[in-house]
């Protein structure tokens, strides 16, 4: 009976024993570690499952194979000197390392060795080791390298979140761009931005990041300093494994130096270099869009065209850099006064259009608002500028005009919106004129006059007329002459009809020298001829050409290419052009009256007649106008006007000539008021000089 109950405890004992070995030898067998115990020979002695299946062999074939046989070549060494090592060592610490191992079908996996020295026996050791299977790790590890490699790159790098906020940046995006990643992290990439872009811009980079998850293109940024340049940018999307949006990753590469010569090509072709705004060309190939979708919705569009008042006087005093600087100032300006979806171009020189697009259906409406955003560019334009140690304040002349569903083309509106620009100028400048048609018919007829004065001084149309003047006696003292201009269509045209235009051109300049060399020569011939030798001529001159550099010159060398006594030549400026520069009009009066010749004063009593500027003055003589000779005999204000000029020409010892006398009676008034001398169709209308020559013969 004991013997029997020890039996059944020893059983019991066994059984539990055996579950415990089973439980043991599953654990070692199907852990997720492989399990290797290696003998002092290096011989595998014992072997799991788990290993087993690592290195591709039954256990059968394992079992007192030599482990570095499953070492790879290129690590053979390295595990060879750590054998012996940790047989050798005293301590039973465990050791770790890493070792690139080799299956038995060859292909190579990595594997994290934990290894334990166990002594058996006094002569004996073993070396067990735990073995896990690093090789994905260790590739996630060497993609990590590269891609910090890569991260680190020439290239600006700079990755945001889901959100679009920045996460990371690499060294050469703050090299590039001046912001260090602590000032940008957690910021959003549009601080770069450089307000150079339009709404539609973004939207498409936007569009194409949705749709391709890429976009790649040139953007204009700027630096942390605010200096606004160009780079090359691609946008790649990065998404989790359900599709999900996690991040943005941007390429940045600053092209300001190292553009490829097709980016530079872009961008000489459409941006403007100074200001980086649009150039005329882009301009255009806008406008083309907008006219188009403008007759599609039936909205209004405008463009206003701006002029820099007096920009060339600054350029001319302060130097062509302060000028850039305006220009870039203005620029920014102008931007800042419109929508973002508006177009602000640079022409060149100091133009700028702006086009504005989706206003109202109603012109009328639409024309107030294409007015307020002038009037805002106006204000803002207005304040004070600093360019470098200089304070400016500038005005701008802006012609605006409306297109929907405009039949007539871009040139047309060009057209139109810089004739109200020319407007604007012509009134005051500083201020804003809408194009209006009738407007356009004069400003078309100036430009044909223009032209066919072009052709006129090319094809020799101009004639000089000679009116008489007289002495009380009705002596012949000498004549005026008088431009004509011979049109081959409309016949004889008088200066009314184009002097004005051809000061405003500069064509006087040109033509102002013909009537100088002809008047010359004539002289010359007056003078060789004892019946004509004391004739004088006197000579119209304008504003334009009295203050041109070298008049002086011009005027001195064509009396002595001609050979002429200088005191005949009589110069009659008009007493407008005194007013605009007394001092220079002094200095060049002056310079002429030291070489011999004198001067009338044309036009007298309808400018200022001021004695104190007379005074400065080196004349000769007083021209009373002919407007206060044609009612002398009717209006007893005009005498009395008559009478002062007269007296004044005498106070100042001037000699005073009465123009546009037509009657006896008007010449009886002005004699009887102690004027000598006289001019008009009572003594002879202005005729050819060969009629003029015959007149005077008759005596
Ligand atoms: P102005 O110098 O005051 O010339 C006098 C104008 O009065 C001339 O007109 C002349 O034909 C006109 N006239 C002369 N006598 C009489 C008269 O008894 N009754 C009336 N009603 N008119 C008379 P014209 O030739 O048409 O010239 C007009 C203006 O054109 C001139 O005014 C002068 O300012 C300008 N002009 C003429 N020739 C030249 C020129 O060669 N160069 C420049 N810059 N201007 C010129
Ligand atoms: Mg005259
Ligand atoms: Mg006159």
């Amino acid at each position: 009976m004991e013997l029997e109950m020890q039996n059944e405890a020893l059983r019991v004992s066994q059984a539990a024993m055996e579950l415990s070995r089973d439980r043991y030898a599953d654990l070692f067998e199907f852990a997720p570690v492989g399990y290797v115990t290696i003998s002092a020979q290096a011989m595998i002695a014992e072997i799991n499952l788990t290993a087993c299946e690592l290195l591709g062999l039954e256990r059968s074939k394992l079992v007192n194979c030599r482990f570095s046989k499953f070492v790879s070549e290129q690590d053979s060494g390295r595990w060879r000197m750590m054998f012996h090592k940790m047989l050798k060592q005293t301590e039973t610490a465990d050791q770790t390392f890493d070792l690139e191992m080799t299956r038995a079908d060859g292909s190579i996996f990595f594997a994290h060795l934990v290894c334990l020295r166990r002594e058996i026996t006094d002569v004996q050791s073993l070396l067990r080791i735990a073995l896990v299977d690093i090789t994905k790790l260790k590739i996630a590890e060497a993609k990590l390298r590269i891609a910090s490699t890569v991260f680190e790159s020439q290239e600006g790098m700079l990755v945001t979140d889901a959100e679009g906020l920045i996460i990371a940046v690499n060294a050469s995006f703050s090299g590039i761009t001046g912001y260090s990643a602590e000032e940008v992290i957690g910021k959003n990439p549009s601080l770069l931005s450089s307000g150079r872009h339009d709404a539609a811009f973004y939207a498409a980079m936007w569009d194409s990041l949705k749709r391709l998850g890429f976009w790649e293109g040139d953007i204009w940024n700027k630096r942390k300093n605010g200096e606004v340049y160009p780079e090359h940018l691609i946008i790649t999307v990065v998404n989790d494994q359900n599709g999900k949006i996690q991040n943005y990753v941007a390429t940045l590469t600053d092209i300001t130096m190292s553009r490829s010569a097709a980016d530079e090509i872009r961008l000489l072709a459409f941006y403007d270099q100074l200001t980086g705004l649009p150039n005329r060309r882009l301009l255009l190939d806008r406008l083309k869009l907008a006219l188009a979708s403008s007759s599609r919705n039936g909205k209004e569009g405008g463009i206003l065209f701006l002029d820099l008042d007096n920009f060339k006087t600054l350029n001319d005093t302060l130097g062509h850099d302060i000028g850039d600087q305006l220009l870039q100032q203005v620029a920014r300006r102008i931007e800042s006064c419109v929508r973002e979806g508006d177009t602000v171009a640079r022409l060149g020189g100091d133009e700028f259009v702006v086009m504005l697009e989706d206003l109202s259906e109603q012109p009328l409406e639409a024309a107030e608002q294409v007015e307020a955003v002038g009037k805002k560019i106006l204000a803002r334009l207005n304040q004070t500028f600093q360019l470098a140690t200089h304070e400016y304040r500038m005005s701008v002349s802006i012609g605006a005009t409306l297109f929907q569903n405009h039949q007539t083309g871009l040139d047309d509106l060009f057209r139109q919106a810089d004739i109200a620009m020319y407007q604007a100028k012509k009134e005051g400048r500083n201020t804003l004129r809408f194009f209006d048609p009738l407007m356009q018919a004069s400003i078309y007829a100036r430009a044909t006059l223009e032209a066919q004065l072009r052709d006129a001084i090319e094809h020799g149309q101009f004639q000089l007329y000679f009116q008489v003047q007289v002495d009380s006696s009705r002596r012949a003292l000498g004549a005026e002459a008088l431009l004509r201009w011979l049109h081959p269509e409309r016949g004889i045209v008088l200066p009314v009809h184009f002097v004005p235009l051809a000061e405003e051109t500069g064509l006087i300049l040109p033509i102002g020298n013909w009537v100088l060399e002809t008047a010359c020569a004539l002289l010359k011939v007056w003078q060789d001829d004892a019946s004509t030798r004391n004739l004088t001529l006197s000579v119209n001159v304008s504003a334009r050409q009295f203050h041109e550099a070298g008049f002086v010159a011009r005027v001195q060398e064509a009396m002595q290419r001609h050979g002429i006594n200088p005191g005949l030549l009589k110069l009659e400026p008009t007493e407008s052009i005194l007013l605009e520069n007394l001092d220079a009009t002094v200095a060049t009066m002056n310079a002429l009256k030291t070489i011999g010749v004198s001067f009338a004063l044309d036009d007298f009593g309808t400018g200022f007649s001021s004695l104190q500027y007379l005074k400065k003055l080196p004349l000769n003589q007083l021209k009373i106008d002919q407007s206060f000779v044609r009612d002398l005999a009717s209006d007893n204000s005009d005498q009395a006007i008559v009478r002062t000029i007269i007296a004044m020409a005498q106070s100042l010892s001037l000699e005073v000539i009465a123009e546009g006398v037509e009657t006896e009676e008007q010449r009886g008034m002005l004699q009887e008021s102690g004027c000598m001398h006289f001019q008009g169709y009572l003594f002879g209308r202005p005729v050819p000089i060969a009629e003029f020559e015959a007149l005077l013969a008759k005596g």
